[in-house]
């Protein structure tokens, strides 16, 4: 029996704000628009890291102005602006969660709080709009 694959281009892009798609019909590239413009450029959600020497201890203040150097105000789980930002352990703490910066991210508070020792925030903030979990976490392929 004869069986035929297709061919599937799954095209992911988490962090571009624009990208461009050769064409095969057209010689000019056809410019894609990856929006809506408020998620632009939006941080990732890390993998996390636990189980070493920091294995769950608070962060030291230097962790902390890296990731908030890094990203000073937008949530990697609600990706809404917040003016109380958070540095979140992604593996919690009470899991053996590092105090490192691959495993420190910035959250708003209302995520960081619902998440707890969790691996996602429960419950979307206030004002927050869209599905929840978001579509950016990556729990529905
Ligand atoms: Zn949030």
């Amino acid at each position: 029996m004869e069986q035929r694959y297709a061919s599937v281009h799954n095209l992911t892009v988490a962090v571009d704000h624009t990208y461009y798609v050769a064409a095969d019909s057209a010689a000019q590239p056809v410019l894609v628009h990856n929006c809506d413009a408020a998620n632009a450029g939006a941080p990732a959600i890390k993998a996390g890291s636990a189980g070493g020497e920091t294995a769950g201890k608070a962060f030291p203040r230097s962790v902390k102005n890296d990731v908030l150097d890094d990203d000073p105000n937008v949530c990697v789980y609600c990706r809404m602006e917040t003016d109380r930002p958070q540095v979140d352990h992604v593996i919690p703490r009470s899991r053996g969660g590092n105090a490192m910066l691959d495993n420190a991210q910035t959250t708003c508070w209302w995520c960081n709080a619902s998440k707890g020792a969790r691996d996602f925030p429960v419950n979307p903030p206030p004002g927050y709009r869209g599905m929840w979990p978001p579509d950016w976490w990556g729990l529905f392929p």
